[in-house]
């Protein structure tokens, strides 16, 4: 499952790939996603040109603007949503199985496609015009980000101390913090050094500072290491590479924890699994 760093990247890929162009073509697959892709997509943005993209929590956010309208395109990459970009025609590109929008885009003579594929359709696009973003119904609700200012020591412990649900839970809680997903809560708990079991309530003041410390470590490091897989962004096949991770505990139940070499541990808490070393974490 794409988490907030893989979708950094991708989004990093489709502003190299896209910004300055203008959209030719777009083609979709007709299946229903998560939700349905809008069916007039093709006619709204077909003639727009590119401006920026960004992300907001897993959603990647295409700026575009057409005949002075500002209108924004988000993908959610959902479960497995992933994305080809390749320096050539729609025309030219071998389709895939699940392949659900293709979008060709051009400036001079840049060309380039880009491709959203998904095949448990948990992800899906949604348009809108720019100024209307932060009150989506996906967006309005979200957390601060937790590499930008509004989140931070003093507020993340306040609202710790209002939760009594397992500190691993109030990481995943959209609403509190958002696009932390499993493998960088897993991560950040074992930087902090608290098991994820522990209540909310009670990480002190100075835990929640290190918990904060350690969200942003992993995920800025999760990021530089997809920004390095960036250089060759589009490859033959038009993958983004995804990036092999330097993951300290998730995936790791029984191999030797780095720090103190006890066994790392598994346990299931609400069906998700976390990671965590019994000695390091408490
Ligand atoms: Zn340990």
């Amino acid at each position: 499952m794409p988490e907030l760093p893989e979708v950094e990247t991708v989004k990093s890929a489709l502003d190299i790939s896209l910004k300055g162009k203008v959209i030719h073509q777009v083609k979709t697959s007709g299946k229903l996603m998560r939700w349905p892709i809008p069916s007039d997509i093709g006619e709204v943005i077909t003639g727009a040109i590119v401006t920026s993209c960004h992300r907001r929590a897993k959603y990647i956010l295409i700026n575009m603007v057409k005949r002075q309208q500002e209108l924004t395109l988000l993908v959610h990459l959902g479960m497995s949503g992933s994305v080809r970009i390749y320096p050539a025609k729609m025309a030219a590109i071998a389709a895939k199985t699940h392949d659900h929008l293709i979008i060709e885009a051009a400036q001079d003579n840049h060309l380039i496609t880009a491709v959203l594929n998904d095949p448990r359709r948990f992800g899906g696009v949604a348009l809108m015009p720019s100024n209307t973003v932060e009150q989506h119904p996906l967006v309005k609700h979200l957390g601060p980000e937790p590499l930008g200012n509004r989140w931070n020591a003093d507020a993340f412990h306040n609202e710790l101390k209002r939760r009594k649900a397992p500190i691993k839970a109030v990481l995943l809680d959209q609403h509190v913090v958002a696009g932390i997903g499993n493998i960088y809560a897993s991560e950040a708990l074992y930087l902090a050094g608290i098991a994820p079991k522990r209540a909310a309530h009670r990480i002190s003041k100075a835990k929640a500072e290190m918990l904060t410390q350690a969200v942003r470590q992993v995920l800025t490091q999760a990021i530089e290491a997809g920004g390095t897989s960036l250089r060759d962004h589009v490859q033959p096949g038009g993958e983004i590479g995804y990036f092999a991770q330097q993951l300290r505990v998730y995936g790791r139940q029984g191999a030797p924890c780095h720090d103190c070499g006890k066994p790392i541990k598994m346990i299931r808490q609400s069906g998700r699994a976390s990671f965590y070393c019994p000695q390091c974490q408490r």
